[in-house]
């Protein structure tokens, strides 16, 4: 894939900064605030939301100061409320709970995940062993695990491929979190097709093109970076993951935060570039401020690579389309 620089390079004893193109939101996530968003104005505060609505610490606390309620589980929300689920999707015990607590649910499941959750169904009704590569715990994992419990087992990296146990060899498929590192997933399928040459692959990829395009715009800039700086939160898959391609790829050093008074001043010592990017759940003012900060520092000459051009949007979820269309017929017959 080729990359545009929209300014031209600086000469190498210049500070400079790398921009990254595409960083930040993606269509899921910008879909999953918009839910939010939309449905404080529709149906007034609060609105309970289960989880993180996406794993972004600025988020989350815009979103509580405009009146929703983060809760962890279903069973903190009063009966009768609005509940809103995160982009990393949830199990199908979650809907129910929902129904069982009378709670007017709205699925903010990005699209991609539950492209996933199919697929996880579809193999499972075939008695296939899905080998689910992700990481513990992480709340798309036990969304897609809760599709099929009996027939899903999880990878957790290369490491773990020695553990993985099947019932019947000839009916084993690989599936994955949508937000992991591509390389060390392939690491990670080789391992087990080692072990499972008959291992099946999922119809199309998993690990989201998001994921995909913000990774590989790092690999093509870390190489002139003495240091990357990845906007965005702890708990966020995609963010991490920029990080760790950054330093496979050559930056010298490479640093995650959620705001830019984190960045300390020694990591700036003896770098004349330094790159910017941001994961998938990170509104771009977040990057601006990043970009100040370096400029204070002067970091003053920017130029941006891009990799490739994002096109793609998400619909909001059905449900609260619907009641939006109905108020406005309400409105406008009154
Ligand atoms: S990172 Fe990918 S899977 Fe996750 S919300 Fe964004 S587009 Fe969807």
């Amino acid at each position: 894939m080729g990359c545009v620089r929209t300014m031209e390079p600086m000469s190498a004893a210049a500070k400079r900064v790398l921009l990254a193109k595409p960083r930040g939101y993606c269509a899921g996530v910008d879909r999953a605030v918009e839910t939010v968003e939309k449905a404080l104005e529709l149906y007034g505060p609060p609105v309970y939301v289960r989880k993180q609505i996406v794993h972004n610490k600025h988020v989350v606390a815009t979103l509580e100061e405009a009146g929703a309620i983060f809760v962890e589980e279903n069973d903190e929300v009063p009966p009768g409320s609005i509940v809103v689920f995160s982009a990393h999707g949830v199990a199908p015990e979650v809907h129910e709970q929902a129904k069982q607590r009378d709670l007017k649910a709205i699925d903010a499941t990005c699209p991609l995940v539950t492209k996933v959750h199919s697929e996880a169904r579809r193999f499972a009704a075939q008695d296939y062993d899905i080998l689910l590569i992700g990481h513990d715990g992480h709340e798309e994992v036990i969304g897609t695990t809760g599709e099929a419990p009996e027939n899903i087992t999880l990878v957790d990296g290369p490491e773990d491929v020695k553990n993985v146990k099947v019932r019947d060899e000839n009916k084993v498929v690989w599936l994955s979190q949508t937000t992991l590192s591509v390389d060390e997933t392939m690491d990670t399928v080789d391992g087990l097709r080692q072990r499972f040459p008959l291992l099946q692959s999922p119809p199309s990829d998993d690990i989201c093109y998001a994921t995909q395009n913000r990774q590989q715009v790092v690999k093509e800039i870390a190489d002139d970076c003495d240091v990357m700086l990845v906007v965005g939160s702890t708990n966020s898959s995609n963010s991490v993951r920029l990080v760790e391609v950054a330093l496979q790829a050559g930056s010298r050093a490479g640093y995650l935060v959620d705001y830019a008074h984190e960045i300390q001043e020694s990591w700036l010592e003896g770098a004349t570039t330094v790159g910017v990017t941001s994961g998938a759940s990170v509104p771009d003012d977040l990057v601006t401020g990043v970009l100040e900060f370096l400029a204070e520092r002067g970091f003053t000459d920017v130029a941006e690579v891009e990799s490739v051009k994002e096109k793609l949007t998400f619909s909001l979820p059905r449900e609260l389309v619907r009641d939006m269309k109905a108020k406005e017929a309400a409105q406008a017959s009154a």
